[in-house]
């Protein structure tokens, strides 16, 4: 099976790209809002307006149902829906998680989405939950391959696959399975039964599940974060290397007077003025009917979708994440992911702006990535490191080499001045957790060379590592 998916930008583990599907290409990271044939909010031949290229629907719900079957059968999905760009379905995997049984087995319902003419296709995987014992997580896996296995014979160049990975909270299982789904080469890989995580506002257990799954699939194939609608997340996700989401929330929400904005969510009651000049916010009265609240949630979804495709294209992703995380489970999220860094070291393309937005910024990937650089400096004998060339300059020729200091990096050559990050980076005086990183860097260095260095400071570097410092430098307060 060729290639259908084209990367054009990237940052961090974020990409821009193309998938090709028989109803055309859908540009990522995309959201396909979910439709419900029996109950929409917002109909689908109207999805187009607000920036959706694709939707999902359940292939499941509609096989149910026989007035919809027949004209899904005789018709297709796109005519049934009135939309003619690309259509993913699901199977009835989130039915079987939420009732326990469904009534169709996965070939017949994989069958059924091909014959409608859905243009990906998803077996019936299942969707095993959080924290249950590993036994179990092995168990159903073993069943999710078999039927996704199974279900490559229904898909090729009429519709594509989506194979979805399973593991609960197990991230060795959801790696292997990645690994394995991998040889398989299909078009889509879903990372399923997530939803639970984010309703429970566990976002640091799903950085960690996303991770592990991307540490197993090949790096060329498009990543669909299931039941993943809410904006606020799609900066965090994106980062990790998600490509697709779909989008229930938006209507979701509706229903229950919820206000979606990218950094949070308000009771629509609560709102005295709207924060959003979207068509539907635009007249500015706060007493937005149910349909107006489910177009707000979209435009809002929609324009941060944009402005993650931007950030992308400035090199900017990890920025806009430090901005989205305002939220404490969102800044545990980061923070686990910055712990567990060492991936993107690898992956990151190389950057050429680097903004200090907040004390989260010392932990980035870019501040652990610049240490490996600096020990491959060669440095040995007498090393003096200054905070202030103008107040060291008489005591440099009693050395053998002057390192420069920058926080969060560190230290570094004059030669590296003006490169990525030293002289691409826009870093406000230096704070405590800044310091604390370059330090450390500082620390590493010195430990990985035969040196005897020297430490000179102003006082805006007094800091409690310093202490720390001491043991492997002589501290020269100016
Ligand atoms: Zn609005």
């Amino acid at each position: 099976m060729p290639d259908r998916f084209e990367i054009t930008h990237k940052d961090v583990f974020g990409r821009i790209g193309k998938l090709d599907t028989p109803h055309g290409p859908i540009e990522t990271p995309a959201l396909l809002p979910v439709v419900n044939p029996n109950t929409a909010l917002v109909a689908p031949k109207e999805m187009r307006q607000f920036g959706a290229a694709a939707l999902i629907t359940n292939a499941y719900i509609i096989y149910r149902n026989p007035r919809l079957k027949e004209a899904a059968l005789s018709e297709g999905i796109h005519e049934l829906l009135g939309f003619d760009g690309p259509i993913m379905t699901d199977s009835g995997s989130f039915q079987l998680a939420t009732y326990g049984k469904i009534e169709i087995g996965s070939a017949e319902i994989v069958a059924f989405q091909r014959d409608i003419g859905s243009d990906i296709g998803t077996p019936i995987d299942i969707p095993t939950p959080p924290d249950v014992p590993f036994e179990r997580a092995l168990r159903e896996l073993n069943v999710t391959l078999e039927r996704i296995w199974e279900a490559a014979a229904f898909c090729g160049a009429e519709m594509l696959l989506a194979a979805p990975i399973q593991g609960s909270t197990h991230l060795d299982l959801r790696e292997q399975h990645a690994r394995l789904l991998s040889t398989l080469n299909a078009d889509v890989y879903p990372i399923g039964a997530v939803v639970p995580l984010m309703e429970s506002y566990r976002y640091a257990d799903l950085s960690s599940v996303i991770m592990a799954c991307k540490a197993g699939l090949a790096l060329n194939k498009p990543v669909h974060l299931f039941g993943a609608g809410h904006p606020m997340m799609f900066a965090l996700a994106v980062a990790l290397g998600c490509d697709l989401f779909d989008s229930a929330a938006y209507a979701l929400y509706a229903r229950a007077g919820r206000y979606m904005t990218a950094s949070g969510t308000y009771q629509l009651n609560d709102l005295a003025y709207l924060p959003c000049s979207c068509p539907a916010c635009a007249g500015g009265d706060p007493k937005l009917t149910e349909r107006e609240l489910a177009e707000h949630n979209l435009w809002v979804s929609f324009a941060e979708i944009n402005t993650i495709k931007q950030a992308i294209i400035d090199g900017q992703l990890w920025e806009l994440v430090e901005r989205r995380c305002g939220y404490p489970a969102l800044l545990q999220a980061l923070r686990t992911i910055q712990k567990n860094c060492a991936p993107f070291e690898a992956i990151e393309p190389l950057k050429w702006s680097f903004m200090y937005t907040s004390t989260e910024s010392a932990e980035r990937p870019d501040v652990a990535r610049f240490l490996i650089k600096l020990t491959n400096i060669e440095l040995t004998g007498r090393v003096l490191i200054t905070t202030n060339r103008t107040q060291t300059r008489d005591m440099e020729h009693e050395f053998d080499t002057t390192l420069l200091m920058k926080a969060p990096f560190g230290p570094y050559p004059q030669e590296l001045a003006e490169t990525y990050p030293i002289g691409q980076s826009e870093v406000p005086d230096p704070d405590y957790a800044s310091i604390k990183s370059a330090v450390r860097n500082l620390i590493a260095l010195i430990r990985s060379k035969n040196v005897d260095a020297t430490f000179a400071y102003d006082s805006t570097w007094n800091h409690d590592d310093l202490e720390k410092l001491s043991s492997y430098a002589t501290l020269l307060p100016l």
